[in-house]
């Protein structure tokens, strides 16, 4: 099951979670404050970095060899 993430639109708190694909438009619950939580858009198999600077690597989708860990050189993902 890949992984998504969501943000809670009462707290903003942000958070990844586990679901399959067909439920993934779902609202989820906050673990935080129990409201409502949407999913976030974020670009599969590469590095998202959040708007506290952290970087976290996003692998799901799938196709890369890497997850996207070699930052699209070695993949050869050009030429
Ligand atoms: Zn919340």
């Amino acid at each position: 099951m890949p992984i998504y993430e969501y943000a809670c639109t009462s707290c903003r708190h942000e958070f990844e979670l586990l679901r399959p694909m067909g439920r993934v438009n779902e609202p989820a619950d906050c673990p935080e404050c129990d409201g409502r939580a949407l999913r976030q858009l974020s670009v599969f198999a590469s590095f998202s970095t959040g708007s506290d600077g952290q970087m976290s690597a996003v692998s799901g989708g799938g196709g890369g060899c890497c997850g996207g860990g070699c930052g699209g050189g070695a993949c050869g993902t050009g030429m």
